[in-house]
């Protein structure tokens, strides 16, 4: 059995999911999981009629709710020829239930409701997709995720129950290939207990393809995307991006600890402990090979690959009393810095001072101050940007920082990183 993953942006319009269909049709004879996000940006306006609901705003709420069926009616006016297909109903049905929640009680728990309300995306998405693959013939069952994989109560970051979401998989879910090829469910979310929505964090949908690989023994997983694979950097930063061919599990967790976006880090662990290869190929050109992520590392090291974060600041920590910066004080600033919920991109440290660099946007300078000014002098910087290069040489560390000045250097066997400020911009 195979597992497919088909993101947002490879269903967000009738022709996308046509194209679905076909690639489905390269695969006749295999037993295929299909995960699907959302549809388009669906989940980014889900969360704000969430938020319309949450601040009982109607007019806004009413306005969102039309807008995404809107949305939805017209990918099904273009996929289906008469109205009289029960989907229509089906989905005509779900906004109905999604305008009257307004009037109903709601919980006192924001990302309860947000559970509730945000997974609809991909159950629309997904008994879209479904009923389009039937009427092209594909022989295709929809599965609902929401009874397949159990997490605890931990809503917007459900943590998975392992053992028991591998059980109802295989009781659940792994028979019914006895009667249909292919069978669709929703990326990203699951159930409590309780019988309660879960998701399981944004781009979740990956992950879900994991837990679904890992759970059927699945031989491979390949998630579709919108470039030709792994690139060795974001297009968006750098000119004459190469593809990567093969990377092994550990090289991939790396890329994405240091920034890499292309896959949520979370999905690889599962597959690597089964030894389930991951390929990352083109929904444009299905036939051509990709990326395939899998347990050598024999590859790892021919291409350099560039990982951008822009946007950093720089925060230094002089403890007042001037003392060294030793045991006590770094455990007292990691307190204070979770407790921040701040996430650090990059630490440095020397014998008085304690340096990091956060995401700007991610953080509020005030409450920072508020937070370490009664020991601490605190000094920053802004509009930096952190440069991760991995299997690095000169050449393309000459690359990364001409026209930039350094103001932090760190370098390992296989890894170099720049704190840097643009020269050209400043
Ligand atoms: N639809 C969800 C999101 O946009 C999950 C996913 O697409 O991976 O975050
Ligand atoms: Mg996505």
């Amino acid at each position: 059995m195979k597992v497919f993953k088909f993101g947002g942006a490879s269903v967000k319009d009738a022709a996308a999911v046509r194209n679905v269909s076909r690639i489905l049709s390269l695969y006749k004879g295999d037993q295929i999981c299909v995960v699907v996000s959302a549809m388009g940006k669906t989940t980014n306006s889900m969360e704000l009629l969430v938020q319309a609901l949450w601040e009982r705003n109607e007019l806004k709420y009413n306005e969102l709710v039309d807008e995404r069926l809107q949305f939805h009616l017209s990918i099904l006016n273009e996929l289906f020829s008469e109205k009289h297909y029960s989907i229509y109903k089906t989905v005509e049905d779900l906004f109905e239930n999604l305008k009257n929640k307004f009037q109903q009680p709601i919980s006192e728990n924001y990302d309860f409701e947000y559970d509730q309300i945000v997974s609809l995306g991909e159950v629309i998405s997904s008994l879209i997709v479904t009923s389009f693959l039937k009427e092209q013939g594909h022989l295709v069952e929809w599965a609902d995720s929401r009874k397949l994989i159990r997490t605890n109560n931990l809503y917007r970051e459900g943590n998975v129950d392992w053992q028991k979401t591998e059980e109802l998989i295989k009781s659940k879910f792994l028979p019914e290939f006895k009667k249909v090829s292919i069978q669709i469910t929703q990326g990203f979310i699951g159930h409590t207990s309780e019988g309660f929505t879960t998701t399981l964090g944004r781009e979740g949908s990956d992950y879900t393809a994991g837990i679904f690989a890992y759970c059927c023994d699945a031989q491979d997983v390949t998630i579709w995307k919108d470039v030709p694979g792994m690139l060795n950097a974001d297009p968006k930063w750098f000119d004459n991006t190469v593809k990567l061919d093969s990377i092994s599990f550990k090289e991939a967790i790396e890329l994405s600890y240091y920034g890499a976006t292309v896959i949520h880090p979370k999905t690889i662990k599962p597959l690597q402990n089964k030894g389930i290869p991951l390929y990352v190929k083109s929904f444009i050109d299905p036939q051509a090979d990709g990326t395939v992520i899998q347990e050598s590392t024999e590859k790892d090291h021919l291409v350099p690959s560039f990982i951008f974060k822009m946007n950093q600041l720089l925060v230094s920590l002089t403890p007042k009393d001037f003392s060294f910066i030793i045991e006590e004080n770094l455990s007292d600033i990691f307190n204070r810095l979770a407790k921040m919920n701040a996430k650090i991109n990059l630490m440095q440290n020397s014998a008085l001072s304690f340096s990091i660099a956060l995401d700007r946007d991610k953080i509020n300078i005030e409450k920072l101050l508020e937070t370490f000014q009664d020991t601490f002098n605190v000094r920053y910087n802004e509009n930096l940007e952190l440069v991760t290069v991995r299997h690095f040489d000169q050449a393309t560390i000459d690359r990364v920082t001409e026209g930039k000045e350094i103001i932090v250097e760190q370098k390992t066997k296989q890894t170099v990183r720049f704190l840097m400020k643009d020269l050209t911009n400043s």
